[in-house]
């Protein structure tokens, strides 16, 4: 009985193991969205990709560990290799591949402030982050706004300012209307405010209102994470912003401490059961949205 309660146990481990390999093994997912651009999913956020005659532009890379993997998924779209990687802020689950694709021939592109904090050590919710290797900064980068003209395509990149970061940029296909949006915007999610690295709640808002006139009804609107969104829900996510950002304000002018706001489920209430997510609960974000307006 014993040996067999033994075998038993040794399964079990030998199963759980087997899972938890499966679990790390990450799977890169292509949506089409277009004949000429599409969406690469794994692990981090959202990569875009364009594709055309006169070479593969890309939008963020993910991690560096599994750069080949997305690679491989690039070329099952192309034979271009990408000639243009645009970063769309500085977080290393968007420009963690970086290095691995600058020495394969593209040629990084961001807002200036992405390479600035890119280049110096940072502390990263409350870790300090190395800086990176010269061979994974942004060798051209903005400060307001670029145009690329490319395989037919007139692309607008332009920076938002205080929102996720202090270095998000929107990137506009005018002729497809598509916009990647970076992590200015969590589909259907509350976001995450990266206040230490200059985010804020009225940068982002301000953000998902340019998106918004930029966008009409056939607009494909591809989110930092989660899934293909539209105009009509990225309005949802902004009147969410709107009305806890202003409940907030109201909490904190009649004279409320952060400890209160932070257990205020009133605030947040109506949100909670779609807009609550691992990373980012709602108490995270009534926290996050107090702190940007006390900072601001
Ligand atoms: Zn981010």
């Amino acid at each position: 009985m014993k040996k067999v309660k033994v075998q038993l146990s040794i399964l079990l481990l030998l199963i759980a193991t087997v899972v938890n390999c499966q679990k790390k093994e990450v799977v890169i997912t292509t949506k089409k969205i277009t004949d000429q651009i599409y969406m690469l999913r794994g692990k981090g956020g959202n990569i875009g990709l364009f594709v055309g005659e006169d070479g593969t532009f890309m939008i963020d890379d993910q991690f560096a560990t599994i750069t080949p993997k997305i690679i491989a998924a690039i070329k099952k779209i192309t034979d271009k290799p990408v000639k243009y990687l645009v970063n769309t802020h500085w977080h290393g689950d968007h420009t963690g591949g970086n290095e691995n694709m600058q020495k394969q021939g593209a040629v990084i592109v961001s807002h200036e402030n992405v390479r600035k904090r890119m280049s110096v050590d940072a502390l990263v919710r409350g870790k300090t982050k190395k800086a990176s290797p010269k061979e994974a900064l942004p060798v051209l980068t903005f400060t307001k706004d670029m145009m690329f003209h490319l395989n037919g395509e007139d692309i607008l990149i332009s920076h938002v300012h205080n929102a996720h970061t202090d270095g998000d940029a929107h990137i506009y296909f005018t002729n497809s209307n598509v916009i990647h949006m970076g992590d200015t915007y969590f589909q259907g999610k509350f976001p995450y405010i990266d206040i230490d690295s200059g985010g804020s709640i009225n940068g982002y808002i301000a953000s998902a209102e340019k998106a918004i006139l930029m966008s009409d009804d056939e607009t494909v609107i591809i989110p930092g994470h989660m899934n293909l969104s539209n105009k009509k829900e990225l309005i949802s996510f902004k009147n969410m912003l709107v009305v806890v950002r202003d409940r907030v304000k109201k909490a904190i002018d009649s004279g409320k401490k952060l400890e209160e706001v932070k257990v205020d489920k009133s605030i947040t209430e109506e949100y909670v059961k779609d807009f609550n997510w691992g990373f980012i609960s709602d108490e995270k974000f009534r926290t996050s949205v107090y702190k940007s307006l006390k900072k601001h």
